[in-house]
């Protein structure tokens, strides 16, 4: 286990280092970066970070500019997406985790086809009734896979979830497992354009939990770079 006290007295890239050694190989670690300032994304980077996350277009659009010199970098949407702000979002990332709607999905698919790419996609489920988040409902996912299937130009790869707050252990590992299973039984429907090979699930509170669920993508922010000054 982690000595979380030592952890929060130490610099970002030896909290990196030492989260990644608990890591299997198969988890790809995506450093949340919103509100995190610029130098620290660079210490980010010098501990080996490649992989961060933005949840506002307009933030990683400044951002990406002053880390111009960074090449080998890639930036995932993770916060929820209007449809005013999807085409700059396909400009600036190369996955999306938080398509949320049918009518998104479709958006991004026209548009991605206008400028010729082809974003990496992950549907963002709600296992729970949950009115402050957006995302689908398992059911409404599986009704709208067959539409979803016409997206050619979107390479969803899996699915994403933000758990509700305050839960115990038990029942976060309950709702990653169930993540883990609807995402198995639309594998099984082989749709030949909606790919399940990969599930974006675990904050700083619960990735542990969502590793052991099969989490391929955990989305690390507070404890890599300490408490942000107000969630938004
Ligand atoms: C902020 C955020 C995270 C990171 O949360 P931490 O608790 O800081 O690790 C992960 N995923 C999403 C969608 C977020 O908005």
């Amino acid at each position: 286990m982690l000595d979380q006290q030592a952890l929060s007295q130490s610099s970002c890239g030896d909290r990196i280092a030492k989260i990644r050694q608990t890591l299997p190989p198969s988890v790809r670690l995506i450093a949340v970066t919103k509100q995190v300032p610029i130098a620290t994304m660079r210490e980010a980077y010098a501990a080996g970070i490649r992989d961060f996350g933005e949840s506002k277009v307009q933030e990683a659009e400044a951002k990406q500019q002053e880390l111009k010199d960074l090449p080998d970098l890639t930036w995932h949407l993770i916060g929820h997406l209007q449809s005013n702000k999807a085409r700059k979002a396909l400009e600036l990332f190369q996955w999306i985790h938080s398509v949320d709607s049918l009518a998104l999905a479709q958006r991004l698919d026209q548009l991605a086809a206008s400028i010729d790419h082809s974003p990496q996609i992950c549907l963002q489920v709600k296992m729970e009734v949950d009115d402050t988040k957006f995302g689908w409902s398992p059911a409404q996912l599986l009704a709208d896979l067959p539409t979803l299937n016409t997206c050619m130009q979107l390479q969803i790869q899996g699915l994403m979830t933000i758990l509700p707050r305050e839960l115990t252990s038990k029942e976060s590992l309950n709702i990653f497992q169930n993540l883990h299973t609807l995402s198995v039984s639309i594998a099984q429907q082989n749709l030949p354009y909606i790919k399940m090979v990969h599930l974006s699930m675990g904050m700083s509170e619960d990735y542990p939990l969502a590793i052991q669920a099969g989490a391929t993508m955990i989305r690390l922010g507070r404890i890599l770079f300490g408490d942000r000054n107000a969630e938004k």
